[in-house]
């Protein structure tokens, strides 16, 4: 492990664990964050040396990683994903889209699971399960079957086929179940403790959300250390934004980064938007959402275990949470694809979300806004082929 992390910290009541020691949900059932000696760190790396590192994308920042040292990279190619301006389809915005579909494996899931099994290599744990939408899976069984461990997947029966198809054909052993990403985590977790699994979900392992972090560190890169006014993320577990928020605190303890933060919008569907819902009530917490219909899969997730993290961010960026409609959705996706730009659903949500904030004014002429596209559009069913 990363010699420059003093310890482990449950993210809601601080109380401290050691590290060097395989951990997952704090005592309070709740998501540890690891925690690094910022200011030694901040002595030992300069944030212009990232851009003649020789490493695949995102492992270029190693140093505030995990990891124990290069030798425990594990890559499938991975890159700086673009931001593509698409300023030129609104008045007076600068827009970008930070396109995570070029990423291995097609998705973002590759930066958080990459982290995940490297660390579980690192640790000499053997098999890893994990309960997904989709996209999750396919990235834990293309890294863990490049690192040489087992892994198992379980997934709704109704996920895209291709995610299903792809995680069978990328080594792990794939489990369709008649529920949802909750109930697959249920059985994750039974398996955890009679099979000795290791139980990779979102934020029930610290590790995730140390590679999500990256997308935060990669951005400021690619902005020259000017963050933008506002990220619209499409959230279901929410580790993306937790990650780029971590990030963010952490660049600017070491001087890299100046305040104020971009403002963090939380874009859900109406189909499922816990978030959103808690939000409304000023809440940090939100209650489990009854029978999801929403159809952008990655953004499924009735309940998130690092909730409050997600509204904790929101509140203090100023931001919001925005549900958007699923058949406004999949008529974003076509009107954008017809300008050549293809996003998965869930990226789509995210422009649309946008269009709802620069209606009612929380979004002002002349700012610059950074939208996530999770995942590549090919994966997703178009018009006029089936799932
Ligand atoms: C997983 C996923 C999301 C949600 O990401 P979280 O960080 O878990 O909130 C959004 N879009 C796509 C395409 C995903 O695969």
């Amino acid at each position: 492990m990363n010699s420059y992390i003093t310890h482990l910290e449950c993210s809601l009541t601080q109380e401290t664990y050691p590290k060097d020691t395989v951990l997952e949900l704090s005592n309070a059932g709740r998501p540890l964050l690891v925690k690094y000696d910022l200011e030694a760190l901040s002595k030992s790396i300069a944030k212009e040396e990232f851009k003649d590192s020789p490493l695949p994308g995102f492992w270029r920042y190693y140093p505030l990683l995990p990891i124990s040292s290069q030798e425990s990279i594990i890559s499938l190619g991975e890159t700086i994903t673009p931001l593509i301006n698409v300023s030129k389809e609104y008045d007076n915005l600068e827009v970008l889209i930070k396109d995570e579909g070029r990423l291995p494996t097609g998705s973002f899931k590759a930066r958080g699971l990459a982290l995940a099994v490297a660390m579980a290599k690192e640790f000499k744990l053997e098999h890893l399960a994990i309960p997904t939408n989709g996209n999750a899976g396919a990235a834990l069984a293309a890294y863990a079957s490049r690192a040489g461990l087992k892994s198992s997947v379980y997934c709704p029966k109704d996920t895209p086929q291709i995610n299903i198809l792809e995680t069978k054909l990328q080594g792990a052993e794939t489990i369709l179940i008649d529920g949802l990403i909750n109930d697959c985590g249920k059985i994750v977790l039974e398996g955890k403790q009679s099979q000795g699994w290791f139980d990779v979900s979102t934020l029930k392992e610290p590790y995730r959300l140390e590679g999500k972090k990256t997308m935060g560190i990669e951005l400021a890169e690619q902005l020259n250390w000017k963050l933008p006014d506002a990220i619209f993320y499409p959230t279901g577990g929410g580790t993306g934004l937790i990650g780029m928020w971590k990030a963010f605190h952490e660049m600017h303890a070491m001087g890299w980064i100046e305040k104020p933060f971009p403002r963090m919008y939380a874009v859900q569907s109406t189909g499922c938007a816990p978030i959103v819902k808690a939000f409304n009530k000023k809440e940090r917490f939100a209650e489990l959402w009854q029978d999801p219909t929403s159809e952008p899969w990655g953004i499924r997730v009735p309940v998130a275990v690092g909730d409050f993290l997600i509204l904790d961010a929101i509140y203090e960026s100023n931001g919001s949470a925005i549900a958007v409609d699923d058949s406004a959705v999949i008529t974003k996706r076509n009107e954008l694809a017809s300008k050549g730009v293809m996003l998965c659903p869930e990226g789509a949500a995210t422009a649309l979300a946008l269009d709802h904030a620069i209606q009612n004014g929380e979004v002002k002429p002349e700012e610059q806004v950074v939208l996530f596209n999770c995942a590549t559009g090919l994966k997703y069913p178009m018009p006029g082929l089936p799932n």
